[in-house]
């Protein structure tokens, strides 16, 4: 079928909107009618040729939902017209990390810019036009079942693309990955779409105090709104001397919701003994941040990297959705801008300027 998507040709340029032609669900497979897409730093990454190594044209988007339109044979879980939020983690099923129950960290995921068995489900005027991740930027996309969760029907459905990525991220670094208690202390650095989410999850967690970090005020208000009891604005306040006043020895846990290698070592260099920081955001392409092994040895620290908020898509979407319609935390809040398909530059460019919680896209 014929389907419209903003195409990336090259980096640092506009997208072209394109008709592309979108092959049919294989084996396994669902076509997803889209509903709304999330705007997602790491595409920006892409976009603003940060990452390299993205073969292109591609089609951007790793958070989105939708409506299963189609369903291919042999899918056992989805039936047309299912309400799903697009997960960018396809799993084999089979591997040992999937067998773990961790499918972000699946040993046979497709090459870069393909999908399953690495082809390319995209062409325009016969030649291969690529994904990045699931391509949520795609009014339709076909995917593997394990990419498609279902969500119950009485949830809002646009505003659930953020679980895809945003939320389930942030989210899961401290309660999955960081295991927060009650009572200890964490900072958040980054208040974007991610930080927003690590703040909820802290907030659910009972942690005390909930610090957010971040070089724009209307971010640290977005933080205190979202469940920070302190923010910490490092273009004006001193880091070291605010984290002490604020905890006496260090945080807890430190939580690195940016792309920033410098917050990377900050993070680091605040935590109590036996804390944890917890590495979210993507650093540019060959990035790297200075480690003081006296830190870790001399305090027990740790420094963990989290995928997809060490969680498994199919049990934390539908559990995500529950937290959501019980008030526990907001999902609709966290969207500041709509935008529509043809607007995916003016998204990035409001992203990459720091004005947005999340910017969604809406089909
Ligand atoms: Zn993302
Ligand atoms: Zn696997």
């Amino acid at each position: 079928m014929l389907i419209s998507a903003p195409v990336l040709i090259k980096p640092k340029e506009n997208m072209q909107m394109l008709e592309l032609d979108l092959a049919e669900p294989r084996f396994g497979e669902v076509r997803v009618k889209m509903v709304a897409s999330g705007v997602c730093h790491s595409c920006l990454h892409a976009y603003d040729g940060s990452h390299t190594g993205i073969p292109m044209p591609i089609v951007l988007g790793d958070e989105g939902s939708g409506v299963v339109d189609v369903v291919g044979a042999g899918v056992s879980h989805l039936q047309k017209g299912d309400h799903v939020v697009i997960s960018w983690a396809p799993s084999c099923n089979n591997c040992k990390y999937c067998n773990l129950g961790f499918p972000a960290l699946c040993l046979n995921t497709p090459a870069i810019g393909k999908t399953t068995g690495d082809v390319t489900m995209f062409q325009h005027n016969g030649k291969d036009v690529h994904h990045y991740g699931p391509s949520t930027y795609g009014s339709y996309i076909v995917l593997p079942e394990s990419a498609a969760v279902k969500i119950r029907k009485d949830f809002p459905l646009e505003s659930a693309a953020l679980i895809g990525c945003s939320v389930a991220t942030g989210f899961g670094a401290v309660v999955n990955t960081a295991s927060l208690r009650a009572g200890q202390s964490v900072a958040v650095f980054g208040c974007g779409g991610v930080g927003l989410n690590a703040i909820q999850g802290a907030v659910t967690t009972g942690a005390y105090p909930i610090i957010g970090v971040d070089v724009l005020d209307s971010k640290l208000e977005m933080a205190r709104h979202f469940g920070a009891t302190h923010t910490i604005n490092l273009s004006k306040q001193d880091l070291d001397a605010e984290i002490k006043k604020l905890t006496g020895n260090g945080v807890d846990a430190s939580i690195i919701a940016v792309g920033n290698s410098k917050a990377m070592e900050q993070g680091l260099a605040i935590l109590a003994k036996q804390g944890i920081e917890v590495v979210l955001g993507l650093p540019g392409t060959g990035d790297k941040f200075p480690v003081d092994p006296w830190l870790l040895m001399g305090g027990e620290r740790k420094i963990v990297g989290s995928r997809y908020g060490s969680s498994n898509p199919l049990v934390e979407f539908p559990k995500l959705v529950e937290l959501a319609v019980s008030g526990r935390i907001k999902i609709e809040e966290l969207v500041t801008k709509r935008y529509d398909l043809d607007e995916a530059d003016e998204a990035f460019r409001s992203l990459a300027a720091g004005e947005q919680a999340r910017g969604l896209i809406v089909f």
